[in-house]
């Protein structure tokens, strides 16, 4: 895996993509809609600076009708990866892999990046890490500063030493057995992590939608 970071180019040309996405997020998007659906709020979307891609910059035709996840550093957006909305159920023929793309996409030679990077400037003692960035914003949301990884396999041991110096770690897990991948990555390297997994079948953001944002901090022990 190349740990290089984009160059100066690249980050710009990316923080102007995210910016053209984030203003084509209009109330009435369907990714506006799917966000409202999630339990997302305005300020939420505008904070991760979300993006639909309603008309794609050159290049990005692949990425058209997705909704656009920024990972943003204090440089600028190093990466953006993109979410299905389509309306398009797995089982009946129609589902994203029927269909022969994949629900999530990056850009080629984009590696694993941690996502909401920019909260570990914050001066807190405790931190969340969460799977996926749906649920890293829905954690935020709630209250919670939270960073996440696209899947248990994009955590990268490099990340173990930028949530070392926090006296709690609590990975927010998904309730199935693939969900405490994650939790017991960090936790064999780090003594001061500990897992709170969500309840069968449910993952932080079905959680918080189910319970509201209370109970998920309550749950996370905030
Ligand atoms: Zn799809």
């Amino acid at each position: 895996m190349n740990f290089a970071p984009p160059s100066k180019q690249r980050i710009a040309s990316l923080t102007q993509a995210a910016t053209t996405y984030h203003q084509q997020l209009t109330p009435d998007s369907p990714a506006a809609k799917y966000l409202e659906s999630r339990g997302l709020t305005p300020d939420s979307a505008r904070s991760f600076q979300l993006g639909y891609v309603a008309d794609p910059v050159s290049g990005h035709e692949r990425y058209a009708g997705m909704l656009a996840l920024p990972y943003i550093n204090t440089q600028g957006v190093v990466a953006i990866r993109y979410r299905c909305i389509s309306d398009h159920p797995e089982g009946l023929g129609v589902g994203c892999k029927e269909l022969g793309h994949t629900k999530y996409i990056r850009e080629p030679g984009d590696d694993a990046k941690m996502y909401n990077i920019t909260t570990l400037t914050r001066p807190v003692r405790r931190i969340a890490v969460c799977e996926g960035e749906i649920d890293t914003q829905t954690a935020a949301q709630a209250g919670m500063p939270a960073v996440g990884v696209a899947g248990a396999q994009n955590w990268h041991s490099l990340f173990n030493r930028l949530i070392r110096g926090y006296q709690e770690v609590v990975v927010l897990a998904d309730g199935d057995a693939a969900g405490l991948k994650l939790a017991d990555a960090v936790m064999a390297v780090n003594e001061n992590a500990r897992v709170c997994q969500m309840p069968d079948g449910l993952d932080v953001n079905n959680y918080y939608l189910r319970h509201g944002a209370a109970a998920l901090v309550e749950k996370a022990g905030f």
